[in-house]
């Protein structure tokens, strides 16, 4: 150990404060003793969004997201560091359908929505003969401009509405609780990739390679829940010396003694990583980084409820055994969005003789959380009822509530994101959803990207 041991503090024990823990703690540098992390989160209890309880005689069904992308490596990487890489599993292969005045299995050959197959598409029913041949046109038309950085309007020209309102909107919407006409093309990098190489969608499409049964798994889940995630990173983490204080809000952030790094609630560090949501970021650095502040105050969030419910299996009607959800379009909606067929979806998850269901309601621009739990237990189960035409009589229920669940990536947040955190002092760092990517593992990317970027000005490398 070096004569000063330098301090980093995380503030936020979501997936990007958690990861931003464990690679501090895991780091060269803890590992010879000198650095020491702290981790300070305001709830009591780690994981922000990542949360795993019993349900329905079941030890862990999640109230937040319940899987993790597989074909990015972040999420599987720190399953794996943490111990937990041979409890990882992967859904079935249940199909998902879409609601529109019926429930429409999901056409083949969709990219997030947008179709590359339009002899695929045109078996679909859940568009018209009309919108069908609106999108069977996209190779004739000329390339769409990106500059407006609308994924709804992008997908609009080339298209038509059919296929925006009834693929793009509600796969894209359901995936970030998103109105796709006021959200970033460039934040869908999938889409965003193809539309700026290629004039025509569908062109392109043909040559993309098709997926692989080898390349895995899409998504993968620890078998315990992605709340035993958090609590392996926490275990592992404080394995390494690493503090973590839950139930500590941080209030202030100031500059220490003579400019010399940062005071968190007047507790003196080296460099912060400021883990939590881009609102209560903004707060926190309204005193020492004004124009970064003011940025991060202006990046709205959704709010959305999970309605979980078990249903006595004998109830359950036949057609939909296997399927693993729907999603229900934004003309279409009241206030449910989608439904997960959980215990089709996961077969860990079929405990005792009942089918689990996840039903999310809300978005952005459909507010939901000013209603009663009762309230929203009530529509999940007529709005569900009506789409699978059955009177559901849960056996239990649950309402999870989530404030500011869903960043939104407004046109051209990439942009103003990069002069925001260009004007962040050296010592500070940001991680989280609100910036570069909603899915579990992008945040454990920033958070591990922080962690370094901030041990590399700490203990800068001789040439
Ligand atoms: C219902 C739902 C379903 C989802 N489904 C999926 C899915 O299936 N797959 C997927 O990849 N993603 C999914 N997501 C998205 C994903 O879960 C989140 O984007 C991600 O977990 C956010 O992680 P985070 O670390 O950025 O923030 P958070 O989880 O919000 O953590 C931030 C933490 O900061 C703390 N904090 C705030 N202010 C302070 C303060 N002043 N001092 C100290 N602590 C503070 C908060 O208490 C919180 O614990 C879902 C999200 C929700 C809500």
């Amino acid at each position: 150990m070096s004569t000063q041991q330098r301090r980093i503090a995380v503030i936020g024990a979501g997936a990007a404060g958690m990861s931003a823990v464990h690679t501090l703690a895991t780091s060269a540098q803890s590992i010879a003793g000198d650095l020491h992390v702290t981790l300070f989160e305001a709830d009591n209890r780690l994981g922000g969004k990542l949360l795993t309880s019993p349900f329905a005689g079941h030890p862990a069904i999640d109230e937040g997201p319940d899987a993790f992308l597989a074909r990015l490596p972040w999420g599987t990487a720190l399953a794996k560091a943490v111990g937990l890489g041979d409890q990882l599993v992967a859904p079935t292969s249940g199909k998902a359908a879409v609601w529109w005045d019926a429930l429409h299995p999901i056409p083949e050959g969709l990219l997030l929505g947008m179709p590359t197959d339009v002899f695929k598409l045109a078996k679909s029913k859940l568009l018209t003969w009309g919108g069908k041949f609106r999108a069977a046109t996209e190779p004739f038309r000329r390339r769409t401009s990106l500059a407006d950085d609308s994924l709804g309007g992008y997908v609009r020209t080339r298209f038509g509405d059919q296929v925006h309102l009834r693929l793009v909107d509600p796969l894209v919407g359901s995936i970030y609780a998103a109105d796709t006409d006021h959200f970033s093309l460039a934040a869908v990098p999938q889409i965003y990739d193809l539309a700026s190489k290629a004039r025509s969608v569908l062109i392109a499409g043909r040559k993309m390679p098709k997926p692989s049964p080898a390349a895995g798994p899409i998504f993968y889940a620890p078998s315990g829940g992605m709340g035993s995630l958090i609590q392996a990173t926490a275990d592992a983490a404080r394995a390494h010396g690493a503090e973590l204080r839950t139930g500590t809000p941080v209030s202030t952030i100031e500059r220490g003694a003579g400019g010399v790094g940062w005071l968190v609630d007047g507790e003196a560090f080296d460099a912060l990583v400021i883990a939590c949501p881009a609102k209560a970021a903004a707060l926190l650095l309204a005193d020492v980084a004004t124009e970064t502040a003011s940025t991060l105050a202006q990046i709205p969030a959704a709010d959305v409820a999970m309605v979980s419910l078990a249903i006595h299996e004998a109830d359950w009607p036949a057609h939909l055994r296997g399927m693993s959800g729907y999603l229900v379009p934004k003309p279409m909606q009241r206030l449910v969005t989608a439904a997960s067929f959980g215990s089709q979806k996961w077969s860990h998850w079929q405990v005792g003789d009942h089918v689990i269901l996840r039903i999310s309601l809300g978005r952005d621009g459909l507010p939901v959380l000013h209603l009663s739990d009762e309230q929203l237990l009530t529509a999940a189960v007529e709005e569900v009822g009506h789409h699978i035409g059955l009177t559901l009589e849960p056996i239990h229920a649950r309402v999870s509530r989530w404030p500011g669940a869903f960043p939104q990536y407004r046109p051209h947040h990439a942009e103003r994101l990069a002069a925001a955190e260009g004007q962040l002092p050296v010592g500070l760092a940001l991680a989280g959803a609100s910036y570069h990517g909603i899915g579990v593992p992008a945040c454990i990317r920033s958070g591990k990207s922080a962690a370094e970027r901030l041990t590399g000005q700490l203990f800068p490398v001789a040439d």
